[in-house]
């Protein structure tokens, strides 16, 4: 197997395989530093690109330095994260052809003001890198933000209305 970083049209650098890789396989291992939520979030509070995967109950977060942090997320990935006792790998789900890139689904979560925008491309694609779950989260924590916004000004309105 063998393994190479290129220019990506999903990303800006995408990890290809230059061999066929056989569905079940272990395509990479997501290795780096642990760290424990709180070293993450105050390490990279500043940083707009974190490449931190969350294992376990979500306290520890690996910082990837590897290849399989060139891993792009897409919507129809050929790929799966699997955590086997404290390491995470990620897997073929289908055979995966020489010259394809890697993807997996990242299902984010926890990514702040960040909107995680998708541009996988593939035609179920759900336009964010964010776990269908979490998205249905954020889409109603927008809703209510858009609500307690439009409350005050709806108020001075009506105040400016009186004078
Ligand atoms: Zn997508």
């Amino acid at each position: 197997m063998g393994l190479i970083i290129r220019s990506s049209a999903i990303h800006a650098a995408g990890c290809y395989t230059t061999t066929p890789i056989g569905k079940g396989v272990l395509v990479a291992e997501y290795d780096g530093p642990r760290l424990t939520k709180r070293e993450a979030d105050t390490a990279y509070e500043e940083s707009p690109i974190t490449y931190l995967f969350g294992i376990g109950d979500g306290s520890t977060v690996i910082d990837g330095h590897s290849m399989a942090m060139f891993i792009n997320h897409s919507c129809d990935p050929n790929c799966e994260t699997e955590e086997l006792q404290g390491r995470v790998w990620i897997r073929a789900i289908r055979d995966i052809a020489a010259g394809e890139e890697i993807t997996y689904d990242y299902c984010l979560y926890d990514g702040g003001d960040d909107e995680a925008i998708c541009n996988c491309g593939a035609p179920q694609c759900r336009g964010t890198m964010y776990s269908p779950q979490e998205s249905k989260k954020r889409r109603r924590k927008t809703l209510s933000n858009k609500r307690q916004q439009a409350a005050p000004r709806g108020r001075r309105t009506a105040q400016q209305g009186r004078r």
